[in-house]
């Protein structure tokens, strides 16, 4: 037996608490981990209050993040002792995640720990963290340099948000953060940010084209905060578009992708192919502050993960969440 959260959805509604679980029940998969932590994703928050259909099978173990060790696996690539880390493929929404003490997995979803990080570490960074890493390797690879002028992060308090500021920040950009929170400005100062401004400047409906100013952004919010980004990025720049925090549209103009040729770059974490997780690991160990990781992140235990969920969601939960799974 293990412990683990579950998900239900019956005619008594949707639920979703601790409870003991048969190791017999887990799923079919050709590794089977020891869980140390996991976390809490934005998505994840979505899963366990049931506020999306971010659940697609019951009953559901939450968690689409989670580092551990090797308990047993037929998988060429680990054996028994392994420490490793799996974010996504669909963990937590259609197969059993990381909120538990163990889970079982296909090894082709699993990445090997970065020396860099322990499995703490690594949940501190998670999803979020990595997503945060995946969007400033797609402003790189567009040609944004720190001499290219300034970027933009959104939802800056959040779990993406405030990685990406850590480490573009850590990279020579200027770093202007937004946020709902103004008390959390002297948290984004020191993790980097040069300037922070109100979401209010941003989430109204607004012009096709405003005043060039950003070289790049990390955007978390989508709806008229991306639009507006658009709208006001450089001749050339690039926008990179994660999250819906403030909403799924997107109610924008081409205008400034036909007359400024600005690049609207999507990123998705969870599909993404394993040379690309492995360079967004490998540049997160070089390119991540640990000292502002500790900043960013605060600790749980399991059962905390349900009431944690819904404050994230109502936007009360500042940086990144690591669960112990053990606690
Ligand atoms: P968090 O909840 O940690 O952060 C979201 C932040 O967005 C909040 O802290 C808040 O920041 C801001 N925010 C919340 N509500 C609103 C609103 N109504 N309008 C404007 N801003 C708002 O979540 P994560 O950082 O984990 O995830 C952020 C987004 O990125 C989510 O939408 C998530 O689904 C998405 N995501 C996508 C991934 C992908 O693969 N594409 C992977 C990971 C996340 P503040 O208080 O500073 O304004």
């Amino acid at each position: 037996m293990f412990k683990g959260i579950l998900i239900d959805k019956t005619e008594h509604g949707y639920t979703a608490g601790v409870r003991d679980i048969d190791d017999a029940a887990l799923p079919d998969g050709n590794v089977t981990v020891r869980v140390a932590y996991s976390t809490l994703n934005y998505k994840d928050a979505l899963a366990i209050t049931g506020q999306s259909p971010v659940v697609r099978k019951f009953p559901m173990v939450p968690g689409i993040d989670l580092a551990g060790t090797v308990e047993s696996s037929d998988h060429a690539d680990y054996k028994t002792g392994d420490t490793v880390v799996l974010n996504g493929w669909g963990v937590g929404e259609t197969h059993w995640g990381g909120l538990a003490q163990r889970a079982r997995l296909n090894g082709d979803w699993l990445v090997p720990l970065p020396e860099a990080f322990t499995p703490a570490q690594a949940m501190a960074i998670g999803t979020a963290g990595y997503t945060a890493m995946l969007c400033v390797l797609a402003l790189e690879r567009h040609g944004i340099t720190p001499d290219k002028g300034e970027v933009l992060v959104t939802g800056a308090s959040g779990g993406v948000g405030s990685v990406a500021v850590a480490v573009l920040s850590k990279l020579g950009y200027r770093v202007v953060a937004v946020t709902g929170r103004p008390q959390e400005a002297d948290y984004l100062s020191q993790l980097g940010a040069a300037q922070v401004l109100d979401r209010t400047a941003f989430n109204a409906p607004g012009k096709a084209l405003a005043k060039e100013r950003w070289a790049g952004a990390v955007d978390t919010v989508g709806s008229h905060t991306l639009a507006n980004i658009c709208a006001s990025t450089q001749y050339r720049g690039v926008v990179t578009a994660c999250g819906l925090a403030g909403g799924m549209d997107l109610p924008a103009s081409v205008a400034p992708f036909i007359l400024r040729g600005v690049t609207l770059a999507g990123i998705d974490s969870v599909m993404c192919p394993r040379p690309d997780r492995l360079q967004a690991w490998a540049r997160l160990a070089t390119d991540l502050d640990l000292g502002k990781l500790t900043l960013i992140t605060h600790q749980i235990s399991l059962a905390e993960a349900i009431p944690t969920a819904q404050k994230l969601l109502d936007g009360q939960v500042r940086g990144r969440v690591v669960v112990d799974v053990n606690a």
